[in-house]
């Protein structure tokens, strides 16, 4: 690994400072998961490194009156067992559990997998679809934005010289949403997804009025995307009518799979359909 300076700050405004002063030489450093790993690959070679898991501010979950905030050093581990989470936003933690093993989850943080601009990140589909807001911390001040639109291309996000991600905030969910996030790969444990999708319903008389679905995509284009058409293909439907031919149709209108040593385009493609479609049936079939 290459000698690098490496920083401790210990305020959101400290780090801030840091990172601009350091501009394009410099990484911020959360759980180093994924950045340790590229720095001894000698992928990155960052001349100043910046933890910023010393900032107090930036970890832990609080409930407000409408969802929950939560910091971006907060680690996979803490979100998976968070009694509140896994009462009313159970997929936000059943996510977290795919990513990696215990020891990574424990380790890696949300900001972290977020602001990799991993396609496949697995914590990235459940939070498009239940609308996400996050918090960006820079120099003059915070900004807000959609989850989504913080994802810009492949290991790209949107942030500007000397910001950090600080916090996310997701809303609870309509009392009647169904939700769940499945992921498909070659193994069940250590393995990134070659597939991965979250679909929520909001289902009313008992069931079997489809009053609105939101369903994103993971490792099947640039960003991790939410499938907008296919939404409105199942709102406002009894869920005997669902579309599923239309639905799979229009799927694929909706990504740009690519081909890799992983997977091909096509198996990408046949498979986010068939996770899709076992999703919204899941849901559907729930008591
Ligand atoms: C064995 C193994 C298995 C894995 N399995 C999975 C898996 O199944 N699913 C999955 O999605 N991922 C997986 N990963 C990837 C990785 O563990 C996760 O993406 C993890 O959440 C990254 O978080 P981190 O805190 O370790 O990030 P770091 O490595 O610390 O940082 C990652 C990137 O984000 C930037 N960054 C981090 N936090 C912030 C912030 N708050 N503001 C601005 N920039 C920031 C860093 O500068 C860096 O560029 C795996 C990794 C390993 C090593």
């Amino acid at each position: 690994m290459k000698p690098f300076q490496y920083h401790e700050p210990t305020t959101v405004k400290e780090a801030c400072q840091l990172i601009a002063t350091h501009w394009k030489k410099a990484c911020v450093l959360a759980g180093g998961t994924d950045l340790i790993i590229k720095m001894k690959k000698g992928v990155i070679l960052p001349e100043h490194v910046i933890n910023i898991k010393k900032i107090p501010e930036l970890n832990g979950i609080s409930e407000t009156s409408d969802g929950f905030k939560i910091g971006s050093i907060t680690s996979l581990s803490a979100i998976a067992n968070h009694e509140g989470i896994k009462a009313k936003q159970p997929m936000v933690g059943e996510a977290a559990l795919t990513v990696g093993s215990l020891q990574v989850r424990n380790l890696a943080t949300l900001g972290g997998n977020l602001c990799n601009g991993a396609p496949s990140a697995d914590m990235a589909p459940g939070l498009l679809v239940l609308d996400s807001l996050i918090t960006l911390s820079g120099v003059n001040g915070d900004r807000k934005m959609k989850l989504e639109e913080f994802f810009v291309g492949p290991g790209e996000v949107n942030l500007k010289k000397g910001e950090i991600l600080k916090e996310l905030f997701v809303p609870f969910p309509d009392k009647d949403m169904r939700m769940i996030y499945l992921k498909h790969g070659p193994r069940r444990a250590m393995d990134c997804a070659l597939v991965g999708v979250a679909v929520a319903l909001v289902l009313k008389n008992s069931g079997q009025q489809c009053e609105s679905a939101k369903i994103a995509l993971g490792a099947v284009a640039p960003t991790p995307v939410r499938a907008k058409k296919s939404e409105k293909l199942l709102s406002g439907k009894s869920v005997k009518d669902f579309p599923i031919q239309e639905i799979k149709k229009m799927l694929l209108t909706e990504i740009a799979p690519i081909s890799d040593v992983r997977a091909s385009a096509t198996y990408r493609a046949e498979m986010i359909s068939s996770l899709t479609l076992k999703a919204i049936e899941n849901l559907v079939n729930l008591n």
